[in-house]
């Protein structure tokens, strides 16, 4: 075994492998997964962001001649990986993509997991769907459950997903402007066309011409694979890199 990549659904710091203050992960900021696993399996655990997990599988199997990919995850919550150059941005800290926080105008009540009002995520991710869908007499419990809606055609689910994919589209088309992508993915359960077709309605309407006229926006796969592929990927990369084979060589 030459590494085990972890997908965790928050940000994390790329240089300890740890969770950072996770919304949807309540107890496990600060938590050390890398250790913890390394203590049972003897090789190296590198962890990082389901997002940017999924923008590297999704970079790798499809895209590598794209130096610059946006994917957009929308599921229980709403994040976002940015392949720059080809190489996974993760900021200073993990905290590059993480859009679902960004404050939506017009949503002063909607309370998100992560403690502040109105946040994307309150609003427009796969539960707050749920969540709108059940007060409107529609039991749901998950983004699948939206999405199970949404794709057997029922009206106030298609309507809600359309609405959800231009409030996407309006924190995501200052994200466009300021990368520049060739590729923008929409992955999660709500990577189905009605919800793409409002995000590309309010991405090509917000964003300069400059920045979307070689854009290609792509509903991406909803399953794990591309996320376990980016996970290989990040193993394989880092494990193999020429400076990481030296070090193992020079210390034999
Ligand atoms: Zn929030």
């Amino acid at each position: 075994m030459c590494g085990i990549g972890l997908s965790v659904p928050g940000p994390v710091d790329p240089a300890r492998s740890r969770a950072v203050q996770p919304p949807i992960m309540p107890g496990w900021d600060d938590y050390p997964i890398a250790e913890n696993l390394g203590t049972r399996f003897p090789a190296p655990v590198l962890v990082d962001n389901d997002a940017n997990l999924m923008a590297l599988g999704a970079h790798r199997a499809r895209y590598r001649d794209c130096p610059s990919l946006v994917l957009v995850k929308v599921s229980t919550g709403i994040g976002a990986g940015l392949v720059i150059g080809g190489e996974v941005y993760r900021g200073v800290d993990g905290g590059a993509g993480d859009i679902g926080h960004v404050r939506l105008p017009g949503h002063p009540g909607a309370r998100c997991a992560c403690g502040s009002l109105g946040c994307l995520a309150a609003v427009a991710s796969g539960g707050a769907l749920a969540a709108q869908l059940s007060e409107q007499g529609l039991p749901t419990v998950s983004g699948s459950g939206v999405r199970e809606r949404v794709l057997a055609g029922q009206p106030e689910a298609v309507r809600l997903a359309q609405i959800a994919g231009r409030q996407v589209g309006e924190v995501v088309a200052t994200v466009v402007c300021m990368v520049n992508p060739g590729v923008l993915v929409i992955a999660g359960d709500l990577a189905e066309p009605h919800f793409a077709a409002g995000v590309r309605e309010i991405v090509y309407q917000r964003a300069l011409p400059r920045a979307t006229r070689s854009l290609r926006v792509e509903i991406g796969d909803r399953e794990d694979g591309v996320a376990v592929r980016g996970a290989v990927a990040m193993v394989v990369e880092t494990e193999f890199a020429p400076a990481a084979v030296d070090r193992r060589l020079s210390a034999r």
